[in-house]
């Protein structure tokens, strides 16, 4: 790695360079990293206003939705103007105007099993901030493979869940074999949710991404945080690879090509 921080950077990132668990080291290894942030909503707007002002230099943005004036109580990175706009084009003009030391790559697709593995290749870490399982058990299950790290959020009305997830412990599935019945767990649309929770459990997401970026502290590998904005508390618990995984234990699977993503479970085929 060369250091090649100009004086405006080493003024823009002062704050994180004059911190020896940072440095100048540190804020390099930030301007080198590539980040996929899945999804430019509740969860990823923290992720990708954050990400871009710690100077992250590239970020990839994927999500196939446009921008409703219902998102806007939430999802903070789009504004009025960008009613009806797709959100990645919003979401890159806002990181534009934050730091243009970023350089984003929008991916306006959905994510699917014939595209996430492409997606995800060209980047070293990947932040699902999806609200949907057949989404999260693809980038689940294309991340574990691939042996790319990934951070974990969810949201439900006030509660939240968050997670980071390593080449070294379990994944999602041994936690979630399988995503629940459909009708079982509804969605924003159908039970709302507060608009400041995303921000608590996206922020956290945030934080994990850089730190692993920076490889200081120690990321929830095998701990998954649940969040209660009613109660305001945070309980931690712990959980262990699950050798029968189908993803990540003895015998995995080759590729997402062998999982059926129906539109709510996403079972492993059993061939
Ligand atoms: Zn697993």
């Amino acid at each position: 790695m060369s250091l090649s921080l100009d004086p405006t950077q080493l003024d823009r990132y002062s704050r994180h360079i004059i911190m020896d668990e940072v440095g100048p080291e540190g804020q390099q290894a930030l301007l080198d990293a590539a980040v996929l942030v899945v999804g430019a909503g509740g969860l990823g707007a923290p992720v990708i206003q954050y990400l871009a002002a710690a100077g992250v230099g590239e970020l990839g943005i994927a999500d196939d939705d446009e921008v409703e004036l219902s998102n806007l109580q939430r999802q903070i990175i789009h504004g009025d103007d960008d009613v009806g706009r797709p959100k990645v084009e919003s979401a890159a003009d806002f990181v534009a105007d934050l730091n243009p030391d970023v350089t984003v790559r929008t991916h306006e697709v959905r994510v699917e099993p014939d595209n996430v593995e492409e997606l995800i290749a060209d980047y070293d870490f990947v932040v699902d901030a999806t609200d949907n399982f057949r989404t999260r058990y693809l980038v689940n299950d294309a991340c574990t493979l691939s042996g790319t790290p990934f951070s974990h959020g969810a949201i439900y009305k006030f509660e939240g869940q968050v997670t980071t997830f390593t080449t070294e412990g379990p994944c999602y599935r041994c936690l979630f074999p399988e995503a629940p019945p459909e009708g079982m767990v509804a969605d924003c649309a159908t039970t709302g949710v507060l608009g400041v929770l995303p921000g608590t459990v996206g922020c956290i997401q945030a934080t994990e991404t850089v730190k692993h970026l920076l490889g200081a502290g120690e990321v929830l590998d095998g701990r998954m945080v649940f969040y209660d904005a009613m109660d305001m508390s945070f309980e931690e618990v712990e959980f262990r690879p699950n050798p029968d995984c189908p993803v990540c234990g003895d015998d995995p699977i080759d590729s997402v090509a062998q999982v059926e993503y129906a539109e709510e479970s996403c079972p492993v085929n059993a061939d």
